[in-house]
């Protein structure tokens, strides 16, 4: 299926000189693949800096402590004395100015004699010290002869390393992955390549591993935007042909009468706020549309989500057709099914769920209900996509908190009907130029307002030292029947390597019952499903009023009485998580409180971070202001899940980059949809380079 010409770009490292089973395990670890990199993968991995050696004075006037690149002659060598081999190796070497010193440690037998051949000339580059009055270079990081040196552009690239990997072996590794790159045929119209004044891509990647000016390797220079660009242009493209197979025939609109709409409406036990009206509307009409719906609904936690997503599934009921909703978590969809299967039974909608923990003959009926159509909403995690899941006739696709999915997987649950309709649901408020990388071309609702009677949030920073005072007040919370969270931070992998780090919930749980006895409870990630659920029912029912919990909290967790939190090292937390977090509390109509307990001295960044924490509760804010902190990727929390992310592109570089690959993704799309010809193989070769090629298979042959 790849195009052959791209096969070199895809042997694995390991077929390169000089890079065996011990280093395929730090380029993993490195490129963040699971399986043994490619060479796309390491061409891919960028410069972050440049060491710049053009500096080539004479030795009289090298500067101590300056990276110099000195042309020598090679006088004599002192190896270390026979029996003591801790003592350096020293070569005498000298221009007709002064003498230098190198010197080298543990060096193996034979490997400086030819390195410095005596009497030869050499370009020795590195940072020059004084050394009891003499000029030296300790390990010279290039020693090359004058050939050598005439192809050499005194400029390095420096790149984010892994401990174990030597900056030389991936420098090595890049410059064979250089010599392999093929010819590749261009896939950017001329006239954008003209307007960017973009380079070849073999340019780019030459030009970026092997920077020739200081500037080669700037995210913003001519180098890097190429690269950006392509992959832009590739997320654009996919999701643009995706999109293409959307079409659907005119008879197959997927929205009812609007009655069994009206009939969860009338049960609620609240009115729709303004926005969710607005949305289930916009909804409503993308259903009757000949085209399918790719609609993006976002809305801050506890806006109101759910009961939007059980109107559109509704919709679809009224016309005789499936829904399903795929949520991240076990905890999320039942939270979801306990929203839903009320307001469901009062109008005659069946509704059923379907996790990992639905097993047998249990499941295997709920499959065989599934595939005789008597199942209108079909609510789930990741099992839903399993193959033998059958729907009779699937319509609408909702994904809960779909960063957390990958393409892939919502294609395959979108695969499981005909031309169904997509709703996806987020809870992290993102900025419009983040939607259209991400997600693509997608039409956007928004959850504005909070529902009525919504009560402040009234949110306190304390250090670690108040702990016991803010025990006691946690005391008479819980005498006064409030129900009470209280968050303690997973520890960092590195840290804790991976079941570590349960300890810190697990502990606070046992010191604080000690205190408080059978009040307390403890949920984690560890735990079985049907253990969580069974420990977050207590907490709903207030048999337990004090739920210790780590981050599985996080995500759409439903308690609206819960009306107070306590966070533990607080410091530790990202901006979006503290907001997730406390977005648990203010669900009711009593006020709340949430309490941040950090341990000293506190960081710039965490300091700020606390301070828009307490100050907003506003989503779209707490957003932009995270954006500003950290930057990019994090917003969104790829790079913790590892999920659609891009490698290249940052949006504080390439903002404007963006737009213009979605109008030249628009353009094939209108010129050359099913990308044929000449041009139409250079996007597929774009497409597979950067595995966007997801949409390939369904577009057949050129
Ligand atoms: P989220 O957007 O975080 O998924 P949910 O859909 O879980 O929010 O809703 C949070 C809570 O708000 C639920 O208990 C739900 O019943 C309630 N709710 C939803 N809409 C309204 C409304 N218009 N007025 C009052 N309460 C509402
Ligand atoms: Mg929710």
């Amino acid at each position: 299926m790849r195009p052959p010409l791209l096969n070199p770009l895809f042997a694995p490292v390991t077929s390169l000189a000089g890079v065996g089973p011990k280093q395929d395990k730090l380029f993993r670890y490195l490129l963040e693949r699971s399986e043994t990199p490619r060479l796309v993968d390491l061409l891919l991995h960028l410069p972050t800096s440049v060491i710049d050696r053009r500096t080539q004075p004479k030795i009289r006037d090298a500067a101590p402590g300056t990276i110099v690149t000195l042309e020598v002659t090679v006088d004599r060598h002192r190896p270390p004395p026979p029996h003591n081999s801790r003592a350096p190796y020293l070569v005498y070497a000298g221009d007709d100015t002064g003498n230098v010193v190198l010197t080298f440690f543990r060096a193996k037998p034979g490997y400086v004699e030819k390195l410095l051949p005596v009497g030869e000339k050499r370009y020795v580059s590195g940072t020059l010290q004084m050394y009891d009055g003499t000029p030296q270079m300790v390990h010279p990081d290039r020693v090359v002869d004058e050939a050598a040196f005439a192809k050499l552009s005194g400029i390095d690239p420096v790149y984010p390393l892994t401990e174990g990997l030597a900056l030389g072996s991936l420098r090595r590794a890049m410059a064979q992955a250089l010599q392999r790159l093929p010819r590749l045929p261009e896939w950017i119209s001329p006239e954008v390549i003209r307007r960017c004044k973009f380079s070849d891509i073999a340019e780019a990647l030459n030009r970026l591993h092997m920077p020739v000016e200081l500037t080669d390797i700037l995210p913003n220079g001519p180098f890097w935007s190429r690269l950006a660009f392509d992959e832009l242009l590739a997320g654009q493209l996919a999701l643009a042909l995706v999109r293409a197979q959307l079409r659907r025939p005119a008879g197959d609109r997927h929205a009812g009468d609007g009655s069994l709409r009206k009939k969860i409406i009338d049960a609620l036990p609240y009115s729709l706020t303004t926005s969710q009206q607005q949305a289930a509307a916009a909804i409503a009409e993308d259903l009757r549309q000949p085209v399918r719906m790719l609609r993006l609904l976002q809305g801050d936690v506890g806006s109101g989500k759910t009961v939007v997503a059980l109107l559109a599934a509704a919709a679809v009921a009224e016309a005789g057709k499936q829904a399903a909703l795929m949520a991240p978590t076990e905890i999320l969809a039942r939270q979801h099914i306990n929203t839903i299967a009320p307001l469901a039974a009062r109008a005659g909608m069946q509704v059923a769920i379907l996790t990992g923990r639905e097993k047998g003959k249990e499941r295997r009926e709920l499959l065989a209900r599934l595939e005789a159509g008597e199942i209108d909403f079909l609510v789930g995690t990741h099992a839903l996509i399993q193959d033998d899941v059958i729907f009779k006739a699937l319509a609408l696709a909702v994904v809960d908190e779909q960063h957390r999915f990958g393409v892939r997987e919502r294609l395959t649950l979108t695969s499981k009907g005909n031309a169904v309709d997509v709703l996806v649901l987020s809870a992290t408020p993102i900025p419009r130029t983040l939607v259209l990388t991400y997600f693509g071309d997608m039409d956007v609702s928004e959850l504005r307002e909070k529902p009525a009677g919504r009560q402040p949030i009234d949110t306190r920073a304390l250090p670690a030292s108040r702990l016991d005072e803010v025990v006691d007040a946690v005391g008479r919370a819980l005498k006064a029947g409030k129900l009470v969270y209280w968050i303690c931070p997973l520890v960092e992998e590195s840290e804790a390597e991976g079941a570590g780090h349960l300890t810190d919930a697990t502990q606070r749980f046992e010191s604080l019952q000690k205190r408080f006895g059978d009040k307390v409870g403890l949920v984690h990630g560890q735990m079985k499903g049907t253990e969580k659920d069974r420990v977050m029912a207590q907490f709903a029912a207030h048999d337990i009023g004090l739920l210790v919990a780590t981050t599985v909290v996080e995500v759409g967790v439903d308690v609206p009485a819960a009306t107070i939190m306590v966070i533990e090292n607080a410091e530790r937390f990202g901006l979006a998580q503290l907001h997730q977090l406390r977005g648990r509390i203010g669900r009711g109509a009593e006020a709340s409180i949430c309490l941040l307990l950090y341990r000293e001295p506190l960081n710039e960044m965490s300091t700020a971070r606390l301070k828009v924490i307490r100050e907003t509760t506003d989503g779209f804010r707490i957003a932009e202001e995270d954006l500003k902190l950290r930057g990019e990727g994090d917003v969104l929390g790829i790079r913790q899940s590892g999920l659609p992310g891009y490698r290249i592109a940052r949006p504080e570089a390439h903002g404007q980059l963006i737009t213009q690959a979605r109008d030249e993704a628009l353009r094939i799309m209108k010129d050359n949809p099913k990308l044929k010809g000449e041009r139409g193989e250079a996007l597929r070769c774009l497409l597979y380079l950067f595995e966007r090629d997801e949409a390939v298979p369904l577009m057949g042959a050129g």
